[in-house]
């Protein structure tokens, strides 16, 4: 069984107190590798090489072409190991085959190959002469060390959102995976040594949150903090780092509205259901958790989503044929299990698919609920299960105020054949993205950027870019002279 130590400085060390854990495939529970511990005095460690490495400015200084193409090879590594990437993530997380390979590598190898092309455009507009004296630039610097701290849901594609792009534009990194799943990151950790990258700037510590993350969010020497999780942690974390001033881009939790109005194509809109209720088992920020149906079709909608969610197919995860795996542990199965309970007081259940037949696993069958409470805990708090809740609206107005009465706002769509309804909607809607008749799809070229309590920044796009640098004025005298002409304002007399 391999055992995986952790990376910093490009050298690969024990914890100091040499404390090893297991990681466990959540589709039979069996160990299947052994990382390390690690400690406050580890991460600390993994700091200052970060430190070191940026302060030297190699990395940060590097023209932006030198360092796309070590990103560019990065991601040629991950295009050549697709498969064996896809299958550890398979091992780790329980996702079936076809959805690592074709999704999960697939589009963050997509994401890597973004972030080398933009870094080389990240652009310092505004040269003009605003004070006559005087020319006055823009420059991106990069903000310096950046801790990323990564979710279990996606473990390899958050590591390319929250890692790579402020590798990219030339800060130093310290990776803290989730304990649940760290091996797709330990393996970038071995692509980027074999690439490479100059020695400290990217480096991963497992262990605890409250250990690793926290000392991380604490420490003096580290500049930003980019995390991806859960709303109760990101709180924690932004108080913990607010000690120290620095940069926090939270990227939290989720509770998507899906909109489905009269005129809508119903098969359409059953099959994007089944898809964004259920993508990732559920385990997804994004998720189509709330399905909102218009009076006039409700009932045709219900009959066509319970016959499609019937027919998933819940099991073997290296089964092409398999829909969904299990859930990423025994914990996240007691939590959803709960919610349905919950489920069964505040609404009607629809469909349950239960956990029977599975000889060892956390796997769990998709469960539909309806409830004509908005208020209602499946309604407002985030189950994060294959557990959709289906409502029923009458109005436009009534099904935006209910949408936007959440504390979260990433994601939302709308169904309708109506460009005008369409296009208010995504006017009225509170989310940092509205898709119109789909529900999912995020182009590496596009913003995935939280309202709300989701959080703040961006990941992907541009405008993850400019997150991870700071705008920086230049300002060049022009005159050459000893005496300007507004000095006298502060020394001396006027002219
Ligand atoms: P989590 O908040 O429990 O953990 C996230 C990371 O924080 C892990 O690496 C964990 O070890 C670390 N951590 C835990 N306690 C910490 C502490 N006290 N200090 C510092 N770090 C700490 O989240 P999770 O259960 O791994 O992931 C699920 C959550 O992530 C869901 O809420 C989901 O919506 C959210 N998520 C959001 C997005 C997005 O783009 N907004 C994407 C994926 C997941």
């Amino acid at each position: 069984m391999k055992s995986y130590d952790l990376f910093i400085d490009n050298e690969w060390v024990k914890s100091e107190r040499e404390e090893e854990q297991k990681v466990i495939n959540p589709a039979n529970e069996e160990t299947i590798a052994l990382i390390q511990k690690g400690s406050r005095e580890d991460t600390r460690a993994a700091i200052d090489a970060a430190r070191t490495a940026f302060d030297s400015g190699e990395w940060a200084r590097l023209s932006p072409v030198f360092r796309a193409d070590y990103v560019m090879k990065l991601a040629k590594v991950l295009e050549e190991n697709l498969t064996r990437y896809g299958e550890l993530e398979l091992q780790n997380t329980g996702k079936p085959i076809k959805q690592v390979i074709d999704y999960d590598v697939a589009y963050t190898l997509d994401n890597l190959k973004f972030f080398a092309g933009a870094s080389r455009v990240i652009d310092g507009v505004a040269t003009n002469e605003y004070i006559p004296d005087g020319t006055s630039m823009l420059r991106r610097d990069p903000v310096g060390v950046v801790a990323a701290i990564t979710p279990w849901n996606y473990p390899l594609m958050m590591v390319g959102w929250r890692a790579i792009p402020a590798l990219a534009v030339g800060n130093t990194v310290v990776v803290k995976p989730a304990s649940y799943t760290p091996l797709t990151t330990l393996e970038l950790a071995d692509a980027v040594s074999k690439v490479g990258f100059p020695k400290g700037v990217f480096n991963v510590v497992t262990g605890s949150g409250a250990e690793v993350g926290e000392e991380l969010a604490r420490s003096d020497k580290v500049d930003m903090i980019a995390f991806t999780g859960s709303n109760e942690v990101g709180r924690r974390i932004s108080n913990i780092a607010s000690s120290s001033v620095k940069r926090l881009s939270l990227e939290l939790g989720g509770k998507a509205p899906f909109i489905v109005f009269d005129d809508a194509d119903l098969d359409a809109a059953s099959e994007g259901a089944v898809i964004g209720g259920l993508i990732n088992n559920g385990q997804d920020c994004s998720a189509a958790t709330r399905i909102y149906v218009q009076e006039g079709v409700f009932e045709k909608f219900k009959k066509l989503l319970i016959e499609k969610v019937r027919k998933i197919r819940v099991g073997d995860p290296t089964d092409m044929k398999t829909d969904l795996g299990p859930l990423i542990s025994k914990d996240q199965q007691t939590r959803v299990k709960e919610y349905i309970e919950i489920g069964k007081k505040e609404g009607d259940v629809l469909y349950e698919g239960g956990s029977e037949g599975f000889k060892s696993g956390f796997f769990l069958k998709p469960t539909l609920i309806f409830t004509d409470d908005n208020r209602a805990r499946i309604v407002q708090e985030e189950i994060f299960g294959p557990v959709p809740v289906l409502l029923k609206f009458k109005t436009y107005q009534e099904v935006i105020e209910k949408a936007n009465d959440v504390m979260y706002g990433l994601g939302s769509s709308v169904w309708t054949k109506n460009v005008r309804l369409a296009m208010l909607a995504a006017r009225d809607l509170r989310f940092g993205t509205v898709w119109v008749n789909d529900h999912a799809p995020i182009p590496s070229e596009m913003p995935w950027s939280p309202m709300k309590k989701s959080g703040y920044g961006a990941s992907t796009s541009r405008y993850s870019l400019e997150e991870f640098t700071t705008v920086k004025h230049v300002y060049v005298d022009l005159t050459g002279l000893v005496r300007k002409s507004w000095h006298y304002q502060i020394y001396g007399d006027k002219p």
